[in-house]
């Protein structure tokens, strides 16, 4: 993976990396997304010169041009992927490999150059290896990775910009849940869509985020967790939350999930869980559900679980679901059970407990 053509990292040495005690103590307790590694890994692009200046260095402030185009014109894109401990201590990446085919995916959606898969697994391996004392020290804890590219060209003119730089770096996680995880409370956004046709819905792009804020802030202000997204054109059918996958398990062990028709970000949460679902010999289909029909089977019993997944907290269930015409609550409320062992056997295989069949956990050494 090292060798691959023209991108080799040059390594520059911290100056002053983290007192050791200090840092002891912030692994113990690493919270999410406040604490990061000393380092950071970048790599330039530039029109006609390609990829260039591939450096893993000390972690730092940017210095950008007020005129930079990502900061007019949102070229950004992201991935968000973790390392875990494994049984015998050594740390793996799961499917970075999947990251680094979405990277692409999201950077041609974008206008943006894209990165050699093996440079961005090399990155992430590297950054990983390179601040390993970082990972914390918390039970269920692991090194979250956030790969991003932002257009860098000087420039304000509206057209893709002429040069990038990709970063990566590096931040301490706790266990999302603690102890297991609690059923969550999800709020039906009517008046805010995430995502419509032809839009940017299948790429991890910041704009996404920034467009999901407002709906988000009101599902907390009524009291619940997350929000849902309705398709942007019926209004009708249940899409994702703002960052989360969605599955519904019914009374026969069948499990549904929105399509990926280029609204919804394809999770490679999702994917794993299809591929263990159906290696279970559970039936999976990728199909259109609406609020309405999701609302009459948990009032019939029909439908017996639902949960929300992704990178972050992995497997979520999710408990009740309210709109402005009303709330209901899935099962009893809580967990599912189907719910929770989708959730133990995907953890297993990403902490090596849990044998991998499919080449998914790539190890740091
Ligand atoms: C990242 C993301 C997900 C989850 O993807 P994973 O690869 O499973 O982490 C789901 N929805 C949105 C909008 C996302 O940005």
């Amino acid at each position: 993976m090292a060798d691959q053509p023209g991108i080799s990292f040059s390594r520059i040495a911290h100056p002053a990396p983290a007192d050791p005690a200090a840092r002891a103590e912030a692994l113990a307790n690493p919270g999410f997304g406040t604490l990061f590694s000393d380092h950071m890994v970048s790599i330039d692009w530039t029109d006609g010169k390609g990829w260039h200046n591939a450096q893993i260095g000390p972690r730092g402030p940017l210095t950008l041009d007020p005129a930079c185009a990502v900061l007019h014109y949102a070229q950004e894109i992201f991935e968000g992927l973790k390392a875990y401990k494994q049984a015998d201590g050594s740390l793996a990446l799961f499917r970075p490999d999947a990251n680094a085919a979405r990277f692409n995916a999201s950077a041609r959606r974008l206008a943006m150059p894209e990165l050699p898969e093996e440079a961005f697994v090399e990155s992430c391996r590297l950054l990983t290896e390179t601040d390993r004392d970082w990972f914390p020290t918390v039970e269920g804890g692991s090194l979250y990775l956030r790969p991003f590219m932002i257009a860098t060209e000087t420039f304000l003119g509206v057209r893709p910009a002429k040069q990038y730089k990709y970063l990566v770096i590096a931040s301490p996680a706790g266990n999302y849940f603690k102890s297991g995880a609690p059923a969550v409370s999800i709020w039906v956004s009517r008046d805010y869509a995430r995502a419509a046709p032809g839009g940017t819905g299948a790429a991890k792009c910041g704009g996404n985020y920034a467009a999901s804020l407002v709906p988000q802030a009101e599902a907390i202000e009524r009291g619940h967790d997350q929000v849902v997204f309705l398709d942007a054109e019926e209004h009708k059918w249940i899409e994702e939350l703002g960052g989360m996958n969605l599955f519904f398990v019914f009374d026969d062990g069948r499990l549904v999930t929105p399509p990926l028709t280029g609204t919804i970000l394809p999770g490679i949460t999702r994917n794993s869980l299809i591929t263990l679902a159906r290696e279970e010999g559970l039936e999976v289909s990728e199909e259109r559900y609406s609020l309405q029909q999701w609302r009459d089977d948990a009032t019939s019993g029909k439908l017996v679980e639902s949960f929300a997944c992704g990178t972050a907290a992995v497997v979520t269930p999710v408990g009740r679901v309210a709109g402005h015409d009303g709330e209901f609550t899935i099962g009893s409320g809580g967990p599912g059970q189907l719910t929770q062992k989708l959730r133990e056997r995907l953890v297993g295989i990403q902490r090596g407990t849990v044998a991998d069949r499919h080449g998914w956990v790539v190890k740091i050494g």
